[in-house]
């Protein structure tokens, strides 16, 4: 029905889904819509898995229409309209980046065949598990009747930790802070870029004025930010994580404001010179449910060695998923 949303969030027994369904659930991405919600995770976390069910039953939550839960992505995607996908192999110690890749490419390509068999073909993805961009090529690349168009990983997270450096710099309101852009990878490589923002209507670099600042340090802390949280809380970032899957889909789904951007990692149609078939973090606007990445930014020398630096490593990366 019109007034509900079919919804799978996999990975639902861990960290990042716990602190996102009461966001959900209370309305913050697809507004009054009723959430027929699905709950997927491997079968070792059945019990946690119904621990927050049951806690969800508790939270007595107007939008909740219904809830599954299980370990079937075959089961769990069916008519799904939207899937976010937290649920991933987590990197162990002496783990190379290589087997990471495998291990987290096998899951995604039996998620992408169940997405392909049973989902709408209108479903939306957002890939959140790490490797995030790479798995959502995985994941897009195998579920081949669903458009290309319909897939994304969350760079939203670091894109909100470069608005929010800039107005602790400029001593001024996050909403003061537009258009900051995460180009490439969902990594250390990603490129935070201030020249198309504005603070109070006024471009960053001359608001701020500290050309050294925005080379070096500013780049550096959003890059690294992630393991800033984890030394200082001895646990992953996922509180901010959570808040910034809800703004990804909250956008994607109800719109941009005019005149305003944000960066989703989606599949590159070369755009900026990135080569076709990566999944690439971008400035785009939404619409109904739809992206556009933003056309005709100027993109200085500085800029464009940053980009080629986490294209690379974007490429290297696919290589390595394509190649086991
Ligand atoms: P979290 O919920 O904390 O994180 C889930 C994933 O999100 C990880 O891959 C993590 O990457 C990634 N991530 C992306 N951005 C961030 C960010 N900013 N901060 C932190 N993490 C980020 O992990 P849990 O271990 O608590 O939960 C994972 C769940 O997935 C478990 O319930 C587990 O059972 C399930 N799982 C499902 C699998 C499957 O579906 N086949 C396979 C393996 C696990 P990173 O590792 O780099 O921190």
């Amino acid at each position: 029905e019109n007034d509900e949303i079919n919804v799978c969030v996999t990975g639902a027994a861990g960290q990042i889904g716990y602190a996102f369904l009461p966001l959900l659930l209370t309305g913050q991405c697809f507004g009054d819509k009723k959430i027929n919600l699905r709950l997927l995770d491997v079968p070792q976390a059945e019990s946690i898995l119904q621990g927050v069910e049951l806690e969800l039953q508790d939270g007595a939550y107007p939008l909740l229409k219904s809830i599954k839960t299980g370990s079937n992505e075959s089961i769990l995607f069916q008519d799904v309209d939207v899937a976010v996908f937290i649920g991933g192999f987590p990197r162990k110690p002496g783990m190379e980046r290589k087997d990471l890749l495998t291990i987290n490419g096998n899951i995604f390509k039996k998620q992408g065949q169940a997405l392909d068999t049973v989902a709408k073909k209108t479903c939306k993805s957002l890939v959140v598990a790490n490797p995030a961009n790479t798995n959502c090529l995985i994941l897009a690349e195998t579920a081949k009747s669903i458009p290309k168009q319909n897939f994304s990983a969350l760079t939203r997270l670091d894109h909100n930790r470069a608005i929010s450096q800039i107005a602790l710099k400029a001593g001024c309101s996050i909403t003061d802070v537009k258009n900051v852009i995460i180009w490439g990878n969902h990594s250390t490589t990603q490129y935070p870029d201030v020249n198309h923002g504005t603070v109070l209507g006024k471009r960053i670099r001359q608001f701020i004025n500290d050309e050294a600042y925005l080379n070096n340090a500013f780049i550096e802390r959003v890059q690294k930010r992630g393991g800033e949280v984890l030394a200082a809380r001895k646990n992953s970032s996922v509180m901010s994580a959570a808040n910034a899957v809800k703004d990804h889909l909250h956008d994607w789904y109800f719109g941009t404001k005019s005149g305003e951007f944000v960066s989703m990692a989606v599949y590159s149609d070369g755009s900026y010179g990135v080569p076709k078939g990566l999944i690439f973090s971008y400035p785009v606007t939404c619409s109904n449910f739809n992206y556009k990445i933003v056309q005709g930014l100027n993109i200085d020398e500085f800029s464009k060695e940053k980009i080629r630096i986490t294209t690379e490593e974007l490429l290297s990366e696919k290589a390595d998923a394509f190649s086991a």
